[in-house]
């Protein structure tokens, strides 16, 4: 078995027989495609990651069998690459430098379910993980629109918020995550357990510093939620009543989406339920509050154009309303023209509509507003996360230096770099972390620029370096 892109010097045939029993893929067409990610969203990205593969992918089906493949790698010194659903949007399960895929899909046992929590093997996927929830009246707190292919490894490792964020937080917030285990990367790996604490050392770490092998995840009572679509002649109006249904202390919603009317045109699978032209607010609102719903869009100006139940949304062949929020509003763009992409900025202000509508006037034809309504902290925040008609880079780091004129927050979403997006700074927990689970730096290479300069520390001196 030869290398598919000669980073290692490794005898891939003897690996795969030292992985024996667990399942493995050589087959390069599948290798390659197992090597790679939603990278592709960003050109920039796309040009720098479309060329790095794997060499070998693992299965393993339980913890003894992913232990078995990191104590291999460990002795080779393999780069290991851990994949969940591979939905990650900046080439986080992207191998740089070749080496092993550890793809974790085959963990996927729903190990318990009790009073508002579910514990879950790290490869289940979040759909499964909602669908066995819900007999028992409980429901994730959040996931991403992704959660038919995306696994609740993945979601921890590398994602942040989602579905239910505008409720429930952000996943890192106190009590989202409850526990977890993880693998080290030793001769003998070791299962470690982090409390609720401890578990953010390894959340949105991007699998640099551990295997997790299983998530003790909060869960929130489940509720008869209704998929609404309301749509307003301004997206001025409809940021506005995003904003007022985001705030209202009498309406539940998991879902706050506001998206600008040009975006809406390539929704296809909306043609016909809605009117042309109207710039489009997708809510996730409990049955019992949809009058006051209704109210308020009224008064916001704006007309409730569907409201559907799960059963009723089905028999119309209407796809879930969260495919038309987060990153899911760019996948539907990215559909018909691949030279859409997207970018992530904080709103300074979320309740200063005037400054959302100037920005958006002012910043150019090819940025086209999506918001996101989140309460993190406790706090009602929006986040754009715009459809860009890219031209080149030097005219996406135009448009980030217009948002950050007007006080916007750049969560960079062009950087495969940990500490590149929303994650500004070196995680020194993060990395000591590392030093403690992958003291040979094994996991996901070249993921962290500050790794390099650290990683002849201890872990207690890269701890040192962490701010509080
Ligand atoms: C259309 C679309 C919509 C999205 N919406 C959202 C959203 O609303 N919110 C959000 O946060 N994200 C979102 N994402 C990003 C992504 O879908 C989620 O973060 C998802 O949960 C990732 O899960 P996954 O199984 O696909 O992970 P992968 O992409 O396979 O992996 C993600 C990272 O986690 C690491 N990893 C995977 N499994 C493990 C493990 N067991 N132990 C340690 N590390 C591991 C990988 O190495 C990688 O670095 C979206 C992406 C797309 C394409």
């Amino acid at each position: 078995m030869t290398a598919l892109h000669n980073k290692t010097k490794t005898d891939w045939t003897r690996i795969a027989q030292e992985l024996s029993p667990v399942a493995i893929i050589d087959e390069p067409v599948l290798v390659k495609k197992r090597s790679r990610d939603f990278f592709w969203y960003s050109p920039i990205l796309n040009a720098q990651l479309k060329g790095c593969f794997g060499d070998l992918v693992a299965q393993p089906e339980t913890r003894a069998e992913l232990a078995h493949c990191l104590s291999v790698a460990h002795a080779h010194d393999l780069p290991v690459v851990l994949r969940g659903g591979g939905t990650g949007n900046y080439g986080q399960a992207v191998p740089l430098h070749g080496g092993l895929i550890v793809e974790t899909t085959g963990m996927n046992r729903i190990l318990e379910i009790g009073e508002g929590f579910v514990r879950v093997e790290a490869g289940a996927l979040m759909a499964d993980i909602n669908a066995a929830l819900k007999p028992h009246g409980w429901e994730m707190a959040m996931f991403p629109s992704t959660q038919d292919i995306a696994t609740i490894g993945g979601f921890v490792a590398g994602g942040s918020a989602g579905i239910g964020s505008i409720a429930n937080g952000a996943l890192r917030e106190k009590g989202n995550i409850i526990s977890l285990k993880a693998l080290s990367v030793e001769a003998e790996p070791q299962e470690h357990v982090f409390d609720a604490e401890q578990a953010l050392q390894l959340h949105h770490a991007w699998g640099l510093n551990g295997a997790i092998t299983e998530v003790t995840l909060r869960t929130v009572p489940t509720r008869d939620w209704i998929g609404c679509m309301a749509t307003f002649d301004s997206y001025r109006d409809c940021y506005a009543a995003g904003y007022a249904l985001a705030t209202s202390e009498t309406i539940g919603r998991k879902l706050c989406s506001a998206v600008e009317a040009r975006i809406v045109s390539y929704f296809p699978r909306l043609e016909g339920h809605l009117p042309a032209g109207r710039h489009l607010l997708v809510s996730l609102v409990p049955r019992e509050d949809m009058d006051a719903y209704r109210a308020l869009m009224e008064a916001q100006g704006g007309t409730v154009d569907l409201a559907l139940s799960e059963e009723e949304r089905k028999a119309r062949g209407i796809p879930h309303v969260f495919e038309f929020a987060y990153n899911h509003t760019t996948l539907q763009v990215l559909k018909a023209d691949r030279s859409a992409t997207y970018q992530q900025y904080g709103v300074s202000d979320p309740a200063d509509v005037d400054a959302v509508a100037r920005l958006g006037a002012e910043v150019g034809d090819d940025v086209w507003q999506h918001h996101e309504f989140a309460r993190l902290d406790g706090k009602i925040v929006a986040f754009d996360l715009p459809i860009i008609w890219f031209t080149d880079e030097a005219r996406l780091r135009e448009i980030d230096d217009t948002y950050r004129a007007h006080g916007f927050s750049v969560a960079d979403a062009h950087t495969y770099h940990v500490e590149g997006g929303g994650l500004k700074n070196a995680d020194y927990r993060h990395l000591a972390w590392k030093k403690r689970m992958d003291p040979k730096g094994l996991l996901n290479p070249g993921k962290s620029r500050a790794w390099e300069a650290v990683r002849h520390l201890s872990a207690p001196e890269i701890e040192a370096m962490a701010k509080d």
